[in-house]
């Protein structure tokens, strides 16, 4: 191996385990299948397999465009938004220039930066997590802020990431929306403001297709321009047919996905009051998981327990997450085991003490 990556730490995905049955809450999928439509979509084309995709996804992102109310040209697409994340430091970050983003948050910026040997800033959030924008006035090198924050789930209003883009005017901004459906605002519009701006997003969260692989980004011609020169250097047919299908065809189930995104929004109030009322505290997250800690745990023994005794969830051992668990929002009755396994690690422990 090169002697460049002989120190690499590469990134660490939650676990897929097949050893046996889990109720799984470690990352952050639907609990909601595709629609109907979407597996047929995908089916039917997976009869052309023979023959390579469009390797400009034109019917892709006409249907993206004409959902976003933007123009096609403002739109590309790749093999899940952490493709796009990655031709995003490869296009827009130098020796020189760069990434600056918060010191808890994606834990593959980090790994990008050093993949693609980029110097990185981290930020410090505040105290209480939040993201402050004066302290990424005139920062030096392309930021990427997640909205909502991963693992937090804190959101940033519009007016915040204005603010961000308009210090910012001589610096990429890449926003990661992965979870904006479950409760932040978009920060699309602003495109037409802002053509240092790049909005990421994907079809793994709340369009239930995490294991097809679709991300996209959204940004003004030029910055779609240097992305898409960066994707024909890497894989021009990024996206397999099957998916390309799989996502035209979710764009006109709005109204399924809009339902199931409100089922999540109200599992997680209640994953919440049920945390709560078994002493943990939550951050007030808008995306489809929870952060939670426990006087009574560590993050890391709340993780080890809770797998035990069938349940996944994740924990981040630095020192600023270390006391926490991300929890997925799962279906209502993943959410009662969880709350039921939980309550009895509590007596277990209550006893011990
Ligand atoms: N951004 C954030 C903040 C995420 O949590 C994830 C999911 N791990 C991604 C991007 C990447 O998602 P995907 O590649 O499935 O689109």
């Amino acid at each position: 191996m090169s002697e460049r990556f002989k120190s690499l730490k590469e990134y660490v995905p939650g676990e897929q385990p097949r050893d046996r049955k889990y109720i799984k809450l470690n990352t952050n999928e639907s609990p909601f299948p595709p629609p109907q439509s979407v597996i047929d979509a995908a089916a039917r084309e997976t009869e052309c397999s023979n023959l390579y995709p469009d390797p400009t996804y034109k019917d892709l992102r006409e249907a993206l465009a004409s959902a976003f109310e933007v123009e096609p040209s403002n739109i590309a697409v790749a093999n899940g938004s952490d493709e796009i994340l990655s031709f995003a430091f490869t296009a827009f970050c130098d020796s020189a220039t760069g990434a600056v983003f918060p010191d808890i948050t994606y834990g593959f910026y980090e790994v990008f930066s050093a993949l693609h040997t980029i110097p990185h800033t981290c930020i410090p959030l505040r105290e209480d997590f939040s993201i402050l924008p004066e302290d990424y006035k005139n920062a030096k090198g392309t930021i990427f802020i997640a909205n909502p924050n991963a693992p937090t789930g804190l959101a940033l209003s519009s007016d915040k990431i204005e603010s961000i883009l308009s210090s910012n005017r001589q610096n990429v901004v890449v926003i990661d929306e992965a979870y904006v459906d479950f409760g932040a605002e978009s920060s699309v519009p602003l495109i037409r403001k802002y053509p240092n701006l790049i909005v990421v997003g994907t079809f793994s969260k709340s369009r239930s297709l995490a294991g097809a692989r679709l991300g996209y980004a959204v940004a003004s011609n030029e910055l779609i321009k240097d992305i898409d020169k960066i994707r024909y250097s890497n894989n021009p047919y990024n996206v397999s047919r099957a998916t390309a299908a799989a996502g035209i065809a979710a764009l006109s189930e709005q109204r399924y996905y809009e339902e199931n995104i409100a089922a999540i929004k109200k599992t997680r109030a209640l994953l919440l009051e049920k945390l709560s009322s078994l002493g943990f505290f939550c951050t007030d997250s808008m995306a489809n998981f929870v952060f939670a800690r426990h006087p009574m745990l560590s993050g890391e023994e709340c993780y080890r327990l809770l797998k035990e005794n069938g349940v996944l969830v994740r924990h981040f051992s630095s020192p600023r997450t270390d006391d926490y668990v991300r929890i997925t929002v799962g279906s209502e009755s993943e959410i009662n085991k969880l709350s039921e396994t939980l309550a009895q690690i509590l007596r277990n422990k209550n006893n011990e003490g």
